[in-house]
């Protein structure tokens, strides 16, 4: 007695993306990786979240949306960020992000 419940998924908010789309989503960003266009980012050498510029080999591509929350590998969802911001970011979404910097911002005296 196996209940099918292949439909009913609608209206549901997308919770944490399948081991299978995230694995394709990692392999669209190798892809855009290898774009022009990415070339064309890192080539500005901008980071997206301090502003700074940095050598092509310190920047590396973040997702706005992480793959783990389910974010896609499209242009409007990476960005160039440099390493200490990519890691400083972990799991933190860029809105959440800029929130909290702009607090830290408030909160110094
Ligand atoms: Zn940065």
């Amino acid at each position: 007695m196996v209940a099918k419940r292949q439909r009913g998924k609608k209206g549901r908010e997308p919770a944490a993306p399948s081991p299978e789309s995230v694995k394709k989503e990692k392999e669209k960003a190798k892809a855009l990786k290898a774009s022009v266009w990415w070339q064309n980012q890192l080539e500005k050498g901008e980071c997206y979240y301090c502003g700074q510029n940095f050598a092509k080999k310190d920047l590396t591509m973040d997702h706005i949306v992480p793959v783990s929350r389910g974010g896609k590998s499209t242009r409007g969802n990476v960005v160039v960020a440099c390493k200490p911001c990519n890691s400083d970011k972990k799991y933190y979404t860029a809105a959440e992000l800029i929130l909290k910097n702009q607090m830290n911002s408030k909160i110094n005296f």
